[in-house]
């Protein structure tokens, strides 16, 4: 790592050696514009040389014990532990994150090693009844998991170290090796990440970091035949793209959504709405299960309607690193512009846009739209931003419909005091995960999540990542 002017040059981690690449793009603060650090952008023959590295590795991970896996996760969570502070502000720096979130994100990412340590401890299979099958007698059978081999891991911006954590930490817990593609906006967190893995004792060529372009590093992993697995988290166009590349590599898509709550009447207002607030708002909207629609009975509507707009004005709008904010810059000025054109779009079509709706800088001002109908982007597309809607609805099967009216299915949430209608809930929303008195938003990192639909396919949550991340293998004892 040099500085050139001041500015920090990265490197690529290839084979467990920091290397200078031959193409370079300044990387800056989405915030302030200011540049934080030169970043390689990897061509294809760079891309290569990572692949290789994880190949060859593959059979001293594949080798090493339980024990010593979950150590350099524990070690891992340990060393991150120590540096947390660093690890926040490096978050909030390249993301524009708010810090106290990004605080948050970092002891999130600790707790996904520490449970990707545990799980890496009970990777098992399982014995099979032979002989319930005629012509089975006198066999003994079972089934072991074993590594998938090389893994391309792909992702997103807006969890820049979690979101990674989920993807290297159940990787090496079931002894496979890495070719990592962060996010072009969010390397650091992936370089800083390989900084301390390196230290906790990883062998060399087990995580590679491979920074650059998604069409240049991103197609060779997803093409490459020696790479046995993707593993991506992004939006619906790059995973379909990708999916429809990875031939019959296994893939797991993780997406985006337009996530829903259900209000029901006779809820108490009062006690849901910061929660809702968070929902909808926590890192600027930029969630892939940030709530995005909100259907309230016409019983509670009014009320509901007055106190979120109330709490909405009183966010804090502002620079990332001020801990006082609440919602800081959107990750590019092309994603305000975006979000700017579709409130325009809702508004012409007679939407009430109740507050917000305009820029400062890149931060789009938290913006709550009110009578949108369910055609307009801002309802029906991924908004990715600080956008909700409230919409009144009759019933909660209407809203179930509308929630059901979407090509999304991530998560979806209910607050209800009625359990019929809670269950009549969790059965028919069409979703991944149904929260029961509780946002959409709702995760904590070792629970199955993952969408349906276009919000994608396979499951993260660390036990159920490291079912993805191994291979199966039947082996039967013929005592006959
Ligand atoms: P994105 O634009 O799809 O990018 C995701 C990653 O894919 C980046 O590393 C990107 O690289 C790479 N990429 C771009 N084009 C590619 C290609 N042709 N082949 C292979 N890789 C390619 O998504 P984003 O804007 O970073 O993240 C926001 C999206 O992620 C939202 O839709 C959100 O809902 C979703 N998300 C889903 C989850 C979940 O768990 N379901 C969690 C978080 C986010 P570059 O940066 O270099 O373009």
């Amino acid at each position: 790592m040099t500085t050139i002017n001041n500015v920090i040059k990265k490197q690529l981690l290839i084979n467990g050696s920091w290397m200078d690449a031959k193409e370079y793009s300044p990387l800056r603060s989405p915030y302030s514009g200011e540049v934080l650090a030169e970043i390689p952008m990897a061509t294809e023959e760079e891309t290569d040389q990572a692949i290789e590295a994880a190949q060859n590795a593959t059979k001293i991970m594949a080798k090493m014990p339980a024990h010593q896996r979950a150590k350099v996760l524990e070690t891992l969570a340990q060393l991150l532990e120590k540096r947390a502070e660093e690890a926040a502000q490096i978050i909030s720096m390249e993301s524009a994150k708010p810090i106290n979130t990004a605080k948050g994100e970092v002891d999130r990412t600790i707790e996904t090693y520490k449970f990707a340590a545990e799980e890496a401890k009970r990777i098992h299979g399982e014995t099979l009844s032979m002989d319930a099958a005629r012509g089975g007698e006198n066999r003994l059978a079972y089934t072991v998991r074993e590594p998938i081999g090389v893994i391309g891991a792909i992702t997103p911006f807006n969890f820049p170290m979690n979101l990674v954590a989920h993807k290297v930490g159940p990787a090496i817990a079931a002894g496979n090796t890495i070719v990592l593609k962060p996010a072009s906006q969010t390397p650091l967190s992936s370089l800083f990440l390989a900084e301390l893995l390196q230290e906790a004792g990883l062998p060399k060529g087990a995580l590679n970091v491979v920074t650059g372009g998604g069409r240049v590093v991103g197609d060779k992993l997803v093409t490459d035949s020696r790479v046995n697995m993707i593993t991506f988290t992004g939006s619906p166009a790059v995973g379909i793209g990708i999916s429809n590349k990875a031939g019959l590599k296994r893939v797991t898509l993780e997406l985006g959504s337009n996530a829903a709550v259900i209000i029901d009447k006779g809820v108490d207002i009062d006690k849901i709405i910061s929660r809702c607030v968070m929902g909808a708002f926590s890192n600027q909207g930029q969630v892939c299960i940030s709530l995005q629609r909100i259907y309230a009975h016409e019983e509670v509507y009014d009320r509901f309607v007055e106190k979120f707009i109330e709490a909405t004005k009183l966010l804090k709008v502002g620079d990332p690193l001020n801990p006082e904010t609440d919602v800081s810059a959107l990750i590019s000025q092309n994603d305000v512009d975006r979000t700017l054109n579709w409130i325009e779009e809702a508004k012409q079509s007679g939407a009430n846009i109740a507050t917000g709706g305009f820029r400062e800088g890149n931060i789009l001002h938290p913006t709550v739209i009110l009578d949108a109908d369910s055609h307009l982007k801002v309802s029906c597309q991924e908004v990715f931003a600080p956008i909700v809607l409230i919409n009144k609805i009759q019933t909660v099967e209407e809203a179930i419909n509308l929630v059901n009216d979407s090509k999304y299915g991530l998560q979806a949430g209910i607050y209800t005091d009625n359990v019929h209608t809670a269950l009549d809930a969790a059965e028919n929303l069409q979703v991944g995960g149904v929260m029961i008195n509780d946002v959409p938003t709702f995760r904590v990192d070792n629970m199955p999540y993952g969408g349906v639909k276009e919000s994608g396919t396979g499951r993260e949550g660390l036990k159920y990542a490291v079912e993805e991340m191994t291979e199966m293998k039947l082996i039967v004892w013929n005592r006959n």
